[in-house]
């Protein structure tokens, strides 16, 4: 049997053998081919290549990329408007086949936006996310207990999953639904898995229900050995706080967006790797459109290299990460990447542009007990240059924890800082809100 590092690092298929510079190889021919069916095919794209002047026959290299501009959520709400319909011209392939279905990407409050899929499309994410739970760990017939979010197109191509490894699955069709919490328990319980693959905040949704039931987290996820969170980014001291109340002996983060891109963190924990089957990602200064340092915040960019349904090419969905282009010791060739929140939740703090993220960071680093803590962002606050932090009080916290908290975030930031305890904070459809009112938290 193999160990668990090792496992980690067998390799999915041939393209996991790449060298980094293969890889890049690799990509470079899939986006030309990809570049080049926008440029036969696709008006939307015909339209912005003539505009930048983007020459396809100078496209030799991943550099040779920035010469196309980066696209928005509001260039396609444009583009939307100037069509009338969902259909924009990023449609690839779409005529050809009429096992294609079109799903709404209704996020947030700055509009609806749509994507395509194909049959080959799915297939092909189908096998990305295969090779997405491989690096995590999964292998055929183990057990596997998986949330499809409906609200995601992963929901489309979760199903792959348990054909391609051949094992007992359950899904749990939904991501967040802290009311149902008690089924997940009951399937856990019955069920057993040794995968369970889980949106974040539903996690703590199913450990509190355990909770009220009499059962510990260590008892609910007896025999599972690999915890795979996802839907928001986790620090170090979460993914501790997850390993010390459920005991599994890997917890790890897949990260991804409903348009195209997927990354998995691999056993050494720095980083997510790209899959890169379908999706090339950079990291840009959105000020300037360069390309970021290794380590250097930026906007996340990511291009597909599969010439099927909806095209995303150099699109910024909103996304604010790192990347990390050195060799990883798995051996693994694509970089890694951290999704650190998104664009909407940076909030500026004296002279900091800053995100939940770094909070909670700074939060485990002064005091590692309020690890995994849930808190908000007090906006009041942060109009006043001062942070307030409001968290729900860890069981048996002694006061001399706040203050400590209180006094570590002070000197990180270089600003007042109060940290108010709190009975509750409000949960919306994707857990707790990381900035809002004093008047919507619980006292
Ligand atoms: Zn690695």
């Amino acid at each position: 049997m193999l160990t668990q590092a090792s496992a980690a690092t067998a390799p999915f298929d041939a393209l996991d053998r790449l060298s980094p510079a293969g890889l890049n190889r690799w990509w470079a021919r899939r986006l030309r081919a990809v570049l080049k069916a926008a440029a036969e095919k696709l008006p939307f794209y015909r339209e912005r290549f003539a505009a930048a002047g983007f020459d396809l026959a100078r496209f030799r290299t991943l550099d040779d990329l920035h010469a196309l501009a980066v696209c928005t959520k509001a260039d396609l709400l444009a583009a939307q408007r100037k069509a009338g319909s969902h259909k924009i011209g990023i449609e690839c392939e779409v005529e050809s086949t009429r096992a294609h279905v079109t799903l709404s990407l209704s996020s947030g409050t700055s509009g609806t936006t749509f994507i395509t899929h194909t049959g080959a499309w799915r297939r092909m994410q189908g096998r990305s996310s295969c090779r997405a739970h491989w690096w995590a760990g999964l292998r055929p017939g183990t057990p596997l207990i998986m949330s499809a979010p409906a609200w995601h197109s992963y929901a489309a191509i979760q199903p792959f999953i348990a054909q391609h490894f051949g094992m007992p699955c359950v899904v749990v069709s939904g991501t967040y639904l802290p009311r149902f919490a008690d089924r997940v328990v009951d399937a856990i319980l019955n069920f057993r898995p040794r995968f369970v693959t889980m949106f974040l905040p539903m996690v703590f949704s199913i450990l509190a229900t355990a909770r009220r039931q009499g059962l510990r987290g260590d008892r609910l996820f007896a025999g599972v050995e690999t915890l795979v969170v996802t839907g928001a980014p986790i620090t170090p001291g979460m993914r501790r706080h997850l390993q010390e109340l459920t005991r599994v002996a890997r917890v790890t983060e897949i990260a991804g967006s409903s348009e195209n891109l997927l990354a998995v963190q691999c056993v050494h924990a720095e980083g997510l790797h790209l899959v890169p089957d379908t999706c090339h990602a950079e990291i840009i200064d959105r000020e300037t459109g360069r390309p970021a340092a290794d380590h250097e915040r930026g906007a996340v960019v990511h291009s597909a290299v599969i010439a099927s349904g909806s095209l995303y090419l150099r699109y910024d969905g909103g996304d604010v990460g790192v990347i990390d282009r050195a060799p990883c010791p798995c051996g693994l060739p694509s970089p890694r990447i951290k999704l650190l929140g998104r664009g909407e939740d940076c909030f500026t703090l004296g002279p900091h542009t800053l995100l939940p993220y770094d909070v909670q960071l700074a939060l485990e680093q002064a005091v590692p007990e309020l690890s995994g803590a849930t808190f908000a962002i007090a906006r009041e606050d942060l109009a006043q240059a001062r942070l307030g932090v409001l968290i729900v009080e860890p069981e048996h916290a002694a006061a001399s924890l706040l203050e400590g908290a209180r006094a570590g975030l002070a000197r990180r930031f270089g600003v007042p800082v109060e940290i108010t305890a709190v009975r509750d904070l409000p949960l919306l459809f994707k857990g707790v809100p990381p900035v809002l009112s004093r008047a919507e938290a619980v006292a």
